[in-house]
């Protein structure tokens, strides 16, 4: 039978929170049936929900940031039993044949279905629905075990600002001594640094913000930069063996190509909206040459299990406020203002208040 669930959903781009509720597929064999304990608010959510990248189709429920308890699992289930702890990220499906599936790099199947505002062909075409809500249901291939010790309202955030920090660091075989730089200090950026510190790396963080100075120095970087102050960005050129650029707004990408090294990586993780898109010419890739620039989703689910684990051992977790889902609009004006360190998330045992 459909599973009935609770949450909020917004039912246009200029629309505000509601309580909503819907039906989600039954619990297949291979499924699992979550009660969501907590859910982050990614700065994605905000691009979706105020359509800044595409047309999308409302209501939408967002959220991918999603930790909770299993309150039931499918006959052929063997990975979880109930009353374990779960995350579920980005991802809620992919085809499980193709190359990308094969290497467990399920982000990159063609047919891959994100966790919200995603059309399911696995059951019949219906439209996600995310993690602002009080159960899902998954396949137990894209639920990743929690460990009971997990700092539990601090975890949810790992599942998307920690696997798209990680996953770009590990590619790039960022070891001690190596020279990083991250640019924009926020959800997806505090998280970058406190990994490429606890990799050994000499991190720099670039941010618009004086106010988040403090915090960085605290994680442990070598430099914090504010881009707004010429005088911080002098003897920088070919400098940094990789970038990850984390900025959701417009920037110049060439301004972080001219401080990689050679030979180095600018990963963009970042994805500004359409109006505010950045934009790299040709010639910029010649003037700064033999520096790689290319861009990461997410990780796949292989390594969002290692992630979570490297995390919890190390003590590796997000900044967050954790609020109550009625304050959802606030919140959304605070991440967009930059108001938040580092990370809402909401408890959605509020949701019946
Ligand atoms: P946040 O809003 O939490 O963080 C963004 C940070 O960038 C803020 O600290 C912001 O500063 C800073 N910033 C803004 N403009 C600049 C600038 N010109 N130079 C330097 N820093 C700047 O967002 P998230 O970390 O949640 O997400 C970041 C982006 O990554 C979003 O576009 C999101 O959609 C995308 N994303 C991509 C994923 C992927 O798989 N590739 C996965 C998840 C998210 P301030 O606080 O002052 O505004
Ligand atoms: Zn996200």
């Amino acid at each position: 039978a459909p599973v009935h669930t609770k949450g909020y959903a917004v039912f246009s781009k200029e629309g505000k929170f509601v309580p909503y509720e819907f039906d989600r597929h039954a619990v297949g064999d291979n499924d699992v049936l979550i009660d969501i304990l907590y859910a982050g608010i990614c700065h994605s959510d905000l691009h979706h929900a105020w359509e800044d990248w595409r047309q999308e189709t409302y209501p939408m429920v967002p959220g991918h940031e999603i930790v909770g308890r299993v309150a039931q699992a499918g006959s052929k289930v063997t990975k979880f039993k109930v009353g374990d702890y779960a995350g579920v990220g980005c991802l809620v499906n992919s085809c499980g044949e193709c190359a990308s599936c094969k290497k467990g790099e399920e982000q990159y199947c063609n047919n891959r279905v994100l966790t919200y505002a995603s059309e399911d062909i696995y059951h019949g075409n219906e439209i996600t629905k995310g993690g602002y809500s009080n159960n899902i249901v998954v396949s137990d291939r894209f639920a990743v075990k929690v460990p009971q010790s997990a700092r539990l309202e601090r975890v949810a955030p790992l599942l998307c600002a920690g696997i798209t920090t990680y996953s770009p660091l590990k590619l790039t075989h960022v070891k001690k001594g190596d020279k990083v730089a991250v640019a924009g200090f926020g959800g997806l950026g505090h998280m970058a640094v406190q990994y490429a510190v606890a990799l050994g790396a000499e991190v720099t963080v670039f941010d618009i913000m004086e106010s988040k100075r403090h915090d960085a120095l605290d994680m442990g970087v070598a430099r914090y930069v504010n881009v707004n102050n010429p005088d911080e960005m002098k003897g920088l050129e070919n400098t940094f063996r990789v970038v990850l650029s984390t900025i959701p707004a417009k920037y110049d990408p060439a301004m972080y190509l001219k401080m990689t090294a050679i030979d180095g990586d600018m990963v963009v993780l970042g994805l500004p909206s359409r109006a505010n898109m950045s934009n790299v010419e040709l010639s910029t890739l010649v003037w700064s040459a033999r520096r790689k620039i290319y861009g990461s989703q997410i990780g796949g689910i292989r390594e969002t299990q290692e992630m979570i684990d490297y995390s919890v051992a190390n003590d590796i977790y997000p900044r967050v406020e954790v609020i109550p889902i009625q304050k959802l609009d606030e919140a959304y004006q605070k991440v967009s203002a930059g108001e938040v360190k580092y990370r809402y998330v909401i408890d959605i045992a509020t949701l019946s208040e």
